[in-house]
């Protein structure tokens, strides 16, 4: 160690006691030449040279190859002398040969008469930071190339709602390129239809949301998409957002499908209608033909085809009226009328064919709703069918009609005490085709229609349908209706 080091210097016990335990930091100092003069700990420890070994060395000997010859070293000593210090960011040499990213700081070192003696330089270890960068660089190219390669129409978006990077399948899907995207507001991007878009509103609402349907239109309008969007807001730290990403599932195909589907079942189930009607009424003439004089073998064949032929006519009314609400082709003819009037039409009806069971009314508002009398007749003609035929043991159904002023709706219910509806199969009740397990292996017959027809109907009135069932003891069944005042 050189015996000229100026005060503060690093013999200092109160700074070497610092510089010492700072074992990212190296400090060492030169002569005016650049030849070490003294070394710390830290510079031991984050370089390898020992004291001994280095003191006497160029301090070239800590920067790369290519850096001395750039004659980066020197640079460093002219910079800190006309400044007054150099500040750099490099990769440095070990011992050992290997590199390591640090951060430098040179200044001048002056005896206690202010006479030039010689450089110290403070040398950061910046290897860990260099190592998250460039892992954070890898992991955003990573991301970045899942993005662009995905066959999903994916869009990344920074909070501004400028386009930050896209999936080949998003230029595909909206006949766009790179060019006229990228860097550009997603509604400018995508054309001014865009503008005060309900997609635009959805986005400043919600930090997420899944499957929003839209309509897009290319600019030049030759086709017509239906997309599902669905978004989320990826945060860096806490409140303070990072990105948007949002994916495009274009279900134009699914939904044209879908109606033409709908449109086959709606057909298919008119042309069978006719065709039903008639086997039903031949069967019936030949059934009063020869009801006395035939064997009990044609009796009973012929009250198969009447069974059967009933069955299937009710089934095609079945599908003819949930195509029909399907596709909003349904025409409701509302009036205003007293729902307990029609209630006890239904009740009166259901009788008949019902003997075991008590149909109860229990507390019966006389209210008034306006709305469709024979397609509310339908509902709750289903529900008490379903009372009944649910609870084969039971002895009663309890009918409620309750008004609520606040919400200004009316509640009927429907309460049997069958089989009763697990709440696992609740979810899907009120879907076409939905039967429940229990009703399965119970081998009670139906279609699974009739609910699905009925929230329909009553949904397409402005109210809702539901069930209450423990799965125990029975169901109760619901719609609201909105009141007439
Ligand atoms: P269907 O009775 O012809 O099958 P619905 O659409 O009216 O058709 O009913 C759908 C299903 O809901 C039924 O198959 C049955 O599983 C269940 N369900 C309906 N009403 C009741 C009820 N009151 N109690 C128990 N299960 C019921």
């Amino acid at each position: 160690m050189s015996e000229f080091l100026p005060y503060p210097s690093l013999h200092d016990d109160f700074y070497k006691n610092i510089l010492e335990s700072l074992e990212d930091y190296g400090v060492f100092t030169t002569d005016r030449e650049g030849i070490v003069t003294s070394w710390n700990k830290g510079a031991e420890h984050v370089l390898g040279y020992t004291e001994e070994e280095i003191c006497g060395n160029s301090a070239e000997i800590i920067f790369t190859e290519e850096d001395c010859r750039n004659g980066i070293p020197q640079h460093e000593f002219t910079e800190a002398m006309e400044k007054g210090r150099g500040v750099d960011e490099r990769y440095h040499r070990r011992k050992d040969g290997s590199l390591f990213w640090a951060s430098g700081l040179i200044f001048p070192l002056n005896d206690s008469e202010g006479k030039h003696i010689g450089f110290t330089k403070i040398l950061r270890n910046l290897s860990n930071r260099k190592e998250a960068e460039a892992e954070l660089l890898e992991a955003r190219r990573y991301a970045q190339s899942i993005v662009e390669t995905s066959k999903e129409p994916i869009l990344i978006l920074n909070i501004d709602l400028s386009i930050n990077s896209a999936s080949k399948a998003f230029y595909k899907l909206f006949s766009l390129n790179k060019k006229e995207v990228e860097n550009k507001n997603l509604f400018e991007a995508l054309g001014q239809q865009w503008d005060h878009h309900p997609l635009q509103e959805q986005m400043q609402k919600y930090d997420s949301f899944e499957n929003f349907e839209l309509v897009y239109s290319s600019q030049s309008k030759t086709d017509e998409h239906i997309l599902l969007v669905s978004s989320r807001k990826v945060f860096r730290t806490f409140k303070s957002i990072g990105q948007i990403l949002l994916t495009f599932e274009d279900v134009t195909f699914e939904r044209k499908m879908e109606q033409a589907k709908e449109d086959f079942i709606g057909v298919a189930s008119h042309e069978l209608k006719t065709p039903i009607s008639v086997i039903k009424a031949y069967a019936q003439i030949l059934d009063m033909e020869l009801k006395d004089t035939a064997s009990e073998k044609v009796n009973k064949t012929l009250e198969r085809i009447l069974i059967q032929s009933d069955r299937l006519g009710k089934l095609t009314s079945l599908l003819l009226d949930a195509s029909a609400l399907k596709t909003g082709t349904i025409q409701l003819r509302k009036e205003p009328f007293v729902l307990l009037e029609l209630l006890l039409e239904i009740v009166n009806e259901t009788r008949q064919s019902s003997h075991q069971h008590e149909l109860i009314l229990e507390e019966v508002a006389d209210a008034r709703v306006l709305a469709d009398r024979f397609r509310i007749g339908q509902v709750l003609t289903n529900l008490l069918t379903n009372a009944v035929k649910y609870s084969p043991d039971a002895e009663s159904v309890l009918i409620n009609i309750r008004v609520n002023e606040e919400k200004r709706m009316v509640r009927t219910s429907v309460q049997d005490h069958g089989i009763g509806i697990s709440p696992e199969s609740q979810t899907d009740l009120f879907k076409r085709f939905s039967r429940t397990e229990n009703i399965t292996t119970a081998g009670i017959e139906g279609f699974g229609m009739g609910l699905y027809i009925s929230s329909e109907i009553i949904k397409a009135h402005g109210g809702q349908m539901g069930v209450i069932s423990t799965g125990n003891d029975g169901s109760t069944f619901y719609f609201d209706l909105p009141l007439v005042s």
